[in-house]
């Protein structure tokens, strides 16, 4: 864990930007009482909300609110924190703000708050990860998993798995001391069943941070096709809603639409795009060069076409162009004019759905698809909020561990393999963590947080 303590006050704007009922300014920092006081005009009470006003240079009144003063350790951040609730207007916030930079405090960086949270030890990385996770879940089911990672469920089921192994390791480097005999190790020490409970156990946790991987980010999912073939029709069936406009003129969807909806808690981000044709019209070109740029980045697509007419040249020429390491879908749309019941087809490994994007006929099917897709699991155990940077951490800590596992005859490999699926696991909590990480990390947090 690193040690560095920050020495000054930083302070910002807490609350989203804009106009609110009750607008909050927060400060962090060594020794707060004698800025609250010069700011309050009196000393502050601890953990007391009490009425107060906020006073400018001159002793005027900025605003009137509510003032709450948490002294270090007790706190968010460890340090002393200051909590000024006044009235949420975006002037009144900002003058506040001008006050306390005024009396000493410094602008606090994006994430600033949480990073002190985790420098102070209140929170271990994954747990500040979880913070952002929190503000940033889009469904109910992100809400929860991101909670769990919050309230510590993730790291100590990390640092369970961390105990395991350093038990493990010990009972190995005992071994280690004694080297006359070619022995397995393993086996002498009665650690193999150990060593694969193990491997296990971190399968698990995968499998859980991956799902929850999967709530975090969701599903880029892009509707790809000729212009006509229904494609703003199943974005509004998707998303319940008519945000993007139907009509029967081919080429009106010029840029791509994008609504997150969500199946099962997974945030789907459905992107619609420009039909896909040769065309004249230079800005329907701008939108065909979008869509494809959408294409590139998309984790599934579903290429659409006429259930009447089937998988014509033009649609061909379209899934050619697909690149090949993405998954896609085949949808054959308008099954109530080929007067095709909703069903799903797999050709030499390739989906097809038949479905009415206009009745509704096969939208179960497509989100049942899209699901399997994505990878979920219904009722997998132990969903983990999570990010890429954990999963590879376990991924990593998984293949030191197998490496062990076939190396159990030399004994030094072996002691070294554990001892760095242990670092990876580590990692995941931070418990070394670079400051160039850190920096990542804490930058895509929100200012004030
Ligand atoms: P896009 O250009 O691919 O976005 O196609 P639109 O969604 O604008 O649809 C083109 C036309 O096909 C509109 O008149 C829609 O009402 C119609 N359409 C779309 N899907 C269906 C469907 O499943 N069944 C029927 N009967 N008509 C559909």
């Amino acid at each position: 864990m690193a040690s560095k303590k920050p020495a000054d006050v930083i302070a910002a704007i807490a609350t989203a930007p804009g106009r609110g009922g009750i607008g909050v300014v927060r400060l962090s920092g060594p020794d707060l009482a004698p800025l609250a006081r010069q700011l309050t005009g009196r000393a502050p009470s601890p953990r007391l909300a009490g009425f107060s006003r906020f006073l400018d240079a001159a002793g005027r009144e900025i605003d009137e609110g509510i003032a709450l003063y948490f002294p270090a350790p007790h706190s968010y951040t460890g340090e002393d924190v200051l909590e000024l609730q006044g009235h949420g207007g975006p002037v009144v916030m900002e003058l506040l703000l001008q006050r306390c930079f005024e009396l000493g405090a410094r602008p606090a960086e994006p994430g600033e708050f949480t990073r002190r949270a985790y420098l102070n030890d209140k929170l271990d990385l994954a747990q500040a990860e979880a913070v952002a996770d929190l503000i940033e879940a889009s469904t109910a089911a992100a809400v929860r998993s991101a909670v769990r990672s919050l309230a510590g469920e993730f790291s100590r089921a990390v640092l369970e798995l961390v105990e395991r192994l350093v038990a493990l390791r010990a009972l190995v480097e005992a071994a280690l001391d004694f080297p006359e005999e070619d022995v397995d190790i393993l086996h002498e020490a009665e650690a193999d069943s150990r060593l694969s409970a193990l491997v296990l156990d971190v399968d698990r946790l995968l499998n859980g941070a991956r799902q929850g991987s999967l709530l975090r980010k969701g599903l880029h999912v892009v509707i790809a096709g000729q212009p006509n073939v229904g494609k703003s029709s199943l974005l509004n069936r998707l998303t319940g809603e008519e945000r993007a406009i139907v009509t029967a003129v081919p080429g009106t969807t010029r840029d791509a639409l994008r609504e997150t909806i969500q199946v099962r808690g997974i945030p789907l981000h459905i992107v619609d795009t420009a039909g896909l044709r040769d065309t004249e019209d230079e800005v329907e070109q701008l939108g065909i060069a979008r869509s494809w740029k959408e294409i590139e980045r998309a984790d599934v697509i579903l290429l659409m076409l006429d259930a009447r007419t089937g998988m014509t040249a033009k649609d061909r020429n379209i899934a050619a162009r697909l690149p090949g390491n993405v998954e896609r879908l085949a949808l054959c749309n308008k099954s109530d004019l080929a007067g095709r019941a909703a069903s799903r087809e797999v050709v030499d490994g390739q989906v097809s759905l038949w479905l009415s994007a206009k009745t509704g006929e096969g939208m179960p099917l497509l989100e049942q698809e899209l699901l399997r897709v994505a990878g979920w699991q219904a009722g997998a155990e132990n969903v983990f909020m999570a990010r890429e940077r954990h999963t590879a951490a376990l991924r990593k800590a998984q293949s030191h561990l197998r490496e062990a596992q076939a190396r159990r005859l030399h004994a030094e490999i072996l002691a070294e393999e554990l001892r760095l699926a242990q670092d990876a696991l580590n990692s995941i909590t931070g418990e070394f963590t670079p400051d160039d990480l850190l920096g990542e990390i804490f930058s895509r947090f929100c200012i004030g947080k």
